[in-house]
């Protein structure tokens, strides 16, 4: 039983792929594929020893230790050449970290071929390295659950050369063009949370300009989307 938003990532993992499960906690995620025969191989990458414990016994419990791999590591570390990693997986983190994770990680990247990101917030970061590092988006999710709104970002390699429109960045390319009511729930209440901001900068004396102009023009770009 995985929750609705990692059932939707594993939706994107390709059939017999050879996985990391970057951040992987209790690791339901590789335990779920590797259950249903839906992966070759995984690695669940932890770097704190409680999440690492955790993702250790569900694996001995589950049977599955010829096929996933518990590993106490920091971000793509937890990677070995010797893996064949094709695909990684790095969910339920803040889009900072997740760039973070891969731009320290980069070099281990060089054979993986999908990525499939799962940022709680700042998505715009993910796209933003997504197109300057030799991907492309094939695929975007939005999903709520428990009150929250997940995006899911599925990039894969290219050596095409990608540009994302600032809407495109912001939104998903992808999503802007679905709008599903998931989407739009998701942005009308941004709307208002950036709305209450402007009131406040506006009232407050010391605010700098740029900040209002930053505000004021996500809020336009919000409504020209929404319509
Ligand atoms: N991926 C699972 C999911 O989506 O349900 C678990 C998400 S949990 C909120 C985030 C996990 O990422 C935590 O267990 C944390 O220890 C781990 N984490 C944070 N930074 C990490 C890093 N640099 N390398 C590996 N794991 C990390």
């Amino acid at each position: 039983h995985l929750s609705n938003r990692l059932s939707k990532v594993a939706e994107y993992v390709p059939i017999n792929a050879r996985m990391a499960d970057i951040g992987s906690d209790h690791a339901y995620l590789p335990v779920y594929l590797a259950n249903n025969r839906l992966i070759s191989y995984a690695v669940a990458g932890e770097v704190v020893k409680g999440p690492f414990e955790n993702a250790k016994h569900e694996i001995v419990k589950e049977g599955l230790e010829e096929i996933i791999q518990p590993r106490l590591a920091d971000g793509l570390a937890a990677i070995e050449s010797t893996d064949e990693i094709d695909t990684v997986v790095i969910a339920g983190m803040g889009g900072a970290l997740i760039t973070s994770i891969l731009t320290e990680g980069r070099h281990k990247l060089d054979n993986v071929k999908r990525l499939i990101l799962q940022p709680n917030i700042g998505e715009d970061n993910i796209r933003k390295w997504v197109q300057e590092n030799g991907y492309q988006i094939s695929a975007e999710a939005i999903l709520a659950e428990d009150g929250h709104s997940y995006e899911i970002i599925v990039a894969d390699a290219t050596t095409a050369v990608v540009e994302y429109q600032p809407k495109e960045l912001l939104f998903g390319p992808y999503l802007v063009k679905e709008r599903n009511q998931a989407f739009i729930n998701k942005w009308r209440l941004e709307l208002l949370r950036l709305k209450e901001v402007e009131t406040q900068i506006k009232s407050a004396t010391t605010s700098p300009v740029e900040k209002l102009e930053q505000v004021e023009l996500k809020i336009k770009a919000i409504e020209e989307v929404l319509g």
